[in-house]
């Protein structure tokens, strides 16, 4: 997205807002800092959702983004790293070319984002999105997740990995939500 003040190609997503036909961006100018708002217009084709039990529904950019936005609550993320995370799920979605998505493969993708991206948030998404049966494979999960965590250095500016912490809310919340 070229910067109108100064033609520079970088710039920063500050706040973005979905519009029916597109999502319209308040951008800063990496190289000037000058701040200006893009539209940018879907011109793909419409995707549809395949639920689990079958039923299709459109693909509806701020219904994935509130969940999104749900796992990521209070998490330490730099401003717009929402926004691209969304943004990356969405061209690869795109990019697929297909008409029809599984509702699990948008999921699969949303989870490749936020593992890379914070892992708190990862296996809340995980929690939500997966529905896991029962406690056991959610503890699965954060075994695994710890152990590769421990296979491969973590960048600085990843949270610390406070999994029995927040294991121990979900525990309750998961409990919660089968009386
Ligand atoms: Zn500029």
């Amino acid at each position: 997205m070229k910067c109108p003040y100064c033609g520079g190609l970088e710039s920063r997503v500050i706040d973005s807002r979905s519009l029916d036909d597109g999502v319209r961006r308040r951008r800063s100018c990496l190289a000037c800092g000058a701040r200006f708002t893009t539209y940018e217009r879907v011109q793909s084709h419409n995707i549809f959702v395949v639920k689990k039990d079958g039923r299709r529904e459109k693909f509806n950019r701020d219904k994935l983004s509130a969940g999104i936005r749900k796992a990521c609550e209070k998490r330490p993320l730099p401003t717009g790293t929402i926004d691209k995370l969304i943004d990356n799920v969405e061209a690869e979605l795109h990019h697929l070319g297909k008409t029809e998505i599984p509702s699990s493969l948008i999921g699969d993708l949303v989870m490749q984002q936020l593992e890379k991206l914070d892992h708190i948030a990862y296996i809340r998404f995980a929690s939500v999105y997966r529905e896991f049966a029962d406690i056991t494979s959610l503890k699965q999960e954060v075994d695994t997740l710890v152990s590769r965590e421990a296979k491969t250095s973590v960048p600085a500016s990843q949270a610390p990995l406070l999994p029995s912490e927040e294991l121990g809310t979900l525990v309750k919340s998961h409990q919660r939500g089968q009386k």
